[in-house]
């Protein structure tokens, strides 16, 4: 890092508009104003009178004096106008990855006991020392983020039965799994349908269709292979989500944050929490573990089973690789990149990891800036940099101790970096 590279990094926002959307016709369910519609009406001004702050999303952050003087959550959601026939159900709980007290309950939203597709809430609770009345830990609650759907005026008794599916979808079906749901923007425009889900193995692919309950008609079909969306860190720069070149396992239903198997490329992300290992040289291979990989069973979006600047430095790789190839000849086999979020001193900064066996690069994109500004270096230059360092350790020695190698790698690295972006 010198301060040409600080200057590009400031500067890249305002150069780098290349990247759209990659599909026009998909909308984004925040487009809908079904979708948390308290902050488009008069109800936000009773929102805003109960808790500490509303912030654009949607997300509220609650004041413990408000609380201690009797206001409860419901009173949130009544002043958000969240109806009669709407519920919610608790779905899980699960620990920060970034603070060792804070944890998240997840509920999913319910309209007349049918649930309501993508619907519901997250609270962001501190684990608290003290008992409560319950007698378990008196936790504290910070925040709620809803995703909340309007309740909708459609009938939620279906017509057709679980049991008629299998003569609905095109044979052969070797094994099926159907759930009832309230779809919202299932056709990209907000509309609300009673749809039976149906994920289907028909002996060669996996597959979702999406059935209407009351006609019968088949709404949408998708291999389940197809790509997933994702949400970028850099909206400004790469759109708010990106189609990612993933790689869906058919033997677990899952997505994972690598290539695809019929991508030129081998990519592979692993997701660093703030208290995981650092990953600096020298290389270590037990520690680039698989389990460090993402991994999400939703058929079609990412949703926070990493972090966005994890998926963005995914489609960031996906989008170089190919330039490498094709503009300077130099193809890799396998890439490994660690997206540390880590801001201990150790784990700052970005670096290539020397490889003895040439056929893999490892790469750990890290944080950088002054303190209190710290930003993620998992941009276009600074990937490129750190790849073509893997590239010339195969020509030039790095040795941290001999000025001359050490800065023909950075000179090499830095315009190789530049001439990518
Ligand atoms: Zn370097």
């Amino acid at each position: 890092m010198n301060k040409l590279k600080i200057l590009i990094f400031c500067t890249f926002l305002i150069i780098t508009n290349s990247f759209g959307q990659a599909e026009g016709e998909y909308n984004s369910p925040y487009n809908c104003s079904n979708l948390n519609s308290f902050l488009y009406n008069e109800n936000i001004t009773q929102v805003e009178s109960l808790v500490y702050e509303v912030f654009p999303n949607g997300g509220v952050m609650i004041d413990p004096e408000i609380m201690e003087n009797g206001t409860t959550v419901e009173d949130i959601f009544g002043a958000m106008g969240v109806e009669e026939n709407t519920s919610f159900q608790f779905v899980n709980e699960t620990p920060s990855r970034l603070e060792e007290n804070k944890f998240f309950r997840r509920y999913e939203q319910l309209f007349n006991s049918v649930k309501v597709n993508g619907g519901g809430y997250t609270e962001v609770l501190y684990r608290g020392t003290d008992t409560g009345p319950g007698g378990g830990p008196c936790d504290e609650l910070a925040m709620i983020s809803p995703y909340i759907i309007d309740e909708p005026n459609i009938p939620t008794t279906p017509n057709i039965l679980e049991s008629d599916i299998l003569d609905i979808l095109p044979s052969p079906v070797v094994r099926a799994e159907s759930e009832l749901l309230i779809s919202h923007n299932l056709d990209n425009e907000c509309e609300f349908i009673l749809t039976w889900k149906v994920i289907y193995f028909d002996g060669v692919s996996s597959k979702v269709s999406w059935i209407d309950a009351q006609n019968g008609e088949i709404i949408k079909t998708k291999d389940a292979t197809v790509n997933l969306f994702a949400p970028m860190e850099n909206v400004d720069a790469y759109g708010a989500e990106q189609d990612l070149d993933d790689r869906f396992d058919a033997a677990t239903g899952k997505t994972f944050l690598e290539s695809s198997d019929d991508s030129d490329f081998n990519i592979k992300i692993l997701d660093i929490p703030p208290s995981g290992p650092c990953l600096t040289n020298p290389l270590d291979e037990d520690l680039w573990d698989d389990s460090f990989v993402p991994s999400t069973s939703n058929p079609e979006f990412w949703e926070d089973e990493a972090t966005p600047i994890t998926y963005q430095t995914f489609f960031l790789a996906s989008t170089v690789l190919p330039l490498f190839k094709d503009e300077l000849g130099i193809e890799f086999n396998n890439v490994n990149i660690a997206v540390d979020e880590n801001s201990d001193t150790d784990c700052l900064n970005s670096e290539a990891i020397l490889d003895p066996t040439l056929d893999n690069a490892f790469i750990r994109m890290g944080l950088f800036g002054p303190p209190g500004d710290l930003q993620h270096m998992s941009v276009i230059d600074m990937l490129s940099h750190e790849l073509a360092h893997c590239y010339l350790f195969r020509h030039i020695e790095y040795d941290f101790d001999k000025m001359g190698p050490k800065s023909i790698h950075e000179g090499i690295a830095d315009i190789i970096g530049e001439y990518i972006e």
